[in-house]
């Protein structure tokens, strides 16, 4: 909406000029909107310039091999595209559990960064930072209806539904395929997170029976683990399931969202 002039009246019919009514309000928000765009822009560079540290070079070698199951290793990572880079390392930053804790809650990288850079962020970066702290992990997601940039999907196990905003929109995938993807709160939206992958209909195979498997195996170790706790252990089997339908079909693996 375009905003009135100073000595216009104001949008909102008080009859007042802008510049007695609503034009403090507006900027201020504006202000706020910019801050949190950039806060979100600062954190994501943050996060992986961390990740990257020499401390977390053989939690990267691990994570590497765990996540990519013998595709790429520490010899080949830097042929993975930007794509396949972006997602693993979102995936390390956000789900790989760095130690054995607790009843097999792993410390992530993203709270070992709240813990050492928590204070030095702004106030606005601290919030954002809190929200992705609870976000859920990364997940399969069916695609179940679209309009534009808005995707509704719906959780592959959990049936949990969500609506997204996705700047490129749907791409290539069509309603019933599955996505694979981090949902994670941006401003007062969510946004699929670190380059989401998909897996056409005709590759979703046993992926179902798979999960079940693995939640049954985990749920005799860990009896009070949620599905989010389940999915920090387990959600590389959907990369692996992907890598193995790509290998299948002889094309390279897991899908973008939208080709380039
Ligand atoms: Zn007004």
């Amino acid at each position: 909406m375009a905003k009135p002039k100073r000595n216009e009246p104001c949008y909102c019919g008080s009859g007042l000029k802008y510049k007695k009514c609503h034009m403090r309000a507006d900027q201020e928000l504006e202000r706020e909107r910019r801050e949190a765009v950039a806060a979100v822009r600062f954190l994501r560079q943050d996060l992986v310039d961390f990740a990257e540290d020499e401390r977390f070079a053989s939690a990267f070698a691990q994570a590497l091999q765990q996540y990519w199951n013998g595709y790429y290793t520490l010899e080949t990572a830097d042929e993975m595209s930007e794509y396949e880079a972006q997602r693993f390392v979102d995936w390390f930053v956000f789900d790989y559990g760095l130690d054995e804790g607790a009843g097999g809650r792993n410390e992530r990288l993203i709270e070992t960064y709240r813990q050492e850079r928590g204070d030095d962020l702004s106030s606005v970066q601290q919030e954002v930072i809190e929200q992705w702290l609870d976000a859920a992990p990364s997940d399969a997601y069916i695609l179940t209806d679209y309009k534009g940039q808005t995707l509704h999907l719906q959780g592959f196990l959990s049936g949990d539904e969500v609506e997204v905003y996705e700047p490129a929109g749907r791409g290539n995938v069509d309603i019933g395929d599955v996505i694979l993807a981090r949902v994670l709160p941006v401003q007062d939206h969510l946004e699929l997170s670190g380059g989401a992958a998909y897996l056409p209909q005709d590759e979703i195979a046993d992926l179902r029976e798979k999960l079940e498997a693995a939640r049954a195996t985990d749920a005799e170790a860990y009896p009070n683990a949620t599905h989010d706790d389940f999915l920090r252990r387990h959600n590389h089997l959907l990369i692996h399931h992907a890598l193995e339908q790509a290998e299948r079909k002889g094309r390279p693996p897991v899908s973008r969202l939208a080709e380039a």
